[in-house]
């Protein structure tokens, strides 16, 4: 049953601990992880992937949980482009992106291959479809009956992402394509959590209006109330930096009871940097997931880590805002959230696979 497992990891880490010290654990020692990570890539951009045996000894006794989601889209090695040099992340070459569905076999094979209680430990999503493909459903649905017991979630797919947008194969995709529509309608039907990158801006805002994706975002979002969805990044990136007024946007999201069903995943160094760099920013960011902290997860957004430090140091990077929330609101981003949300996820996806059989 749902989170057996789970419970006696932990239970297991606890008496290993009264087993090494022979006797309760001093108040500083952790009894429990410090983190779930809401978002972690096992594949990456050329499909080379963790070995999750070797990530789960980088989360060790510090990450509980991970949901994992390979990356959907392949970076094309043109050598008509680059010649000898192989190109593996998506600024590193102009040639083009292209979905690549394998990368959902692969994750559902790594997971099967663990035994019971480390595969409990993960959260897999199915992320290879095409989101501008009506047939996209078709994909989902297809994965969902060859690996049942296995997928909590799609994604972590992209709508409007800076740079690898333009350079995905076929028309670009878009939050008005009914495709989406069809994607999140399903999600919602069968209890898959769904992690969405939409950027909220252009790279270069257009000065004195509301980022260019925002408000069609939050349209799409209100049209799928059964569907929960984890907004990757909060709607920023690497480039896609918050404009002034963007934690007010935010809070205006989280004040409104149409979208009770959105959460804001808090992932990517890069982004962590914008938010904890500048003391303001920081102070309106603490405020913020003081003042909701049932509708934020923490991710690493982590790709294909190769030692713990590394991989820790993507948590990490938020530790300033986790210190400046109030103790049981960070522990509710750091762990209580993810559980609840992926829990549920969990049991509703089993019980949609069994009423199919
Ligand atoms: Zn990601």
């Amino acid at each position: 049953m749902l989170g057996i497992g789970w419970r006696s990891w932990r239970m297991g880490f606890v008496a290993a601990v009264l087993l090494a010290h022979g006797a309760p654990a001093p108040a500083q020692s952790p009894v429990g992880p410090d983190f779930h990570d809401a978002h972690y890539h096992p594949t990456d951009y050329i499909q080379q992937e963790t070995a999750l045996p070797e990530f789960l000894g980088m989360m060790g006794d510090r990450v509980g949980r991970a949901a994992l989601m390979g990356i959907p889209l392949q970076q094309k090695w043109d050598w008509f482009e680059s010649g000898d040099r192989a190109p593996d992340y998506y600024l590193r070459s102009d040639a083009a992106l292209y979905y690549y569905p394998f990368v959902d076999a692969m994750v559902a094979e790594a997971v099967r291959a663990l035994p019971p209680d480390q595969r409990d430990r993960f959260d897999p999503m199915i992320t290879g479809f095409n989101p501008t493909d009506m047939y996209a459903t078709d994909h989902i649905r297809r994965v969902l009956r060859l690996y049942p017991g296995v997928f909590s979630g799609i994604g972590e797919f992209s709508i409007h992402k800076e740079v690898v947008s333009p350079k995905t194969v076929g028309h670009v995709a878009s939050l008005r394509n009914p495709a989406l529509d069809r994607i999140l309608e399903f999600a919602g039907e069968v209890g898959l959590l769904a992690l969405v990158h939409n950027d909220a801006d252009v790279i270069l805002p257009h000065e004195g209006v509301r980022p260019t994706h925002f408000d069609r975002f939050i349209e799409v979002v209100r049209r799928h109330p059964g569907t929960t969805i984890l907004w990757a990044h909060a709607g920023l990136g690497r480039f896609v930096e918050p404009t002034p007024g963007y934690v007010g946007l935010l809070e205006g999201i989280l004040r409104d009871e149409g979208l009770n069903h959105l959460y804001l995943d808090l992932s990517w160094d890069v982004v962590a940097e914008q938010i904890v760099g500048l003391p303001e920013t920081l102070a309106a960011w603490v405020a913020l997931v003081n003042g909701w902290p049932d509708r934020f997860v923490l991710g690493s957004d982590a790709v294909v880590s190769s030692d713990a430090a590394s991989y820790l140091s993507a948590l990490e990077a938020w530790r300033q805002l986790l210190d400046g929330l109030d103790p049981a609101a960070s522990r509710k981003v750091r762990l209580g959230n993810y559980e609840r949300l992926f829990d549920a996820a969990r049991e509703r996806v089993r019980a949609w696979e069994a009423a199919q059989r």
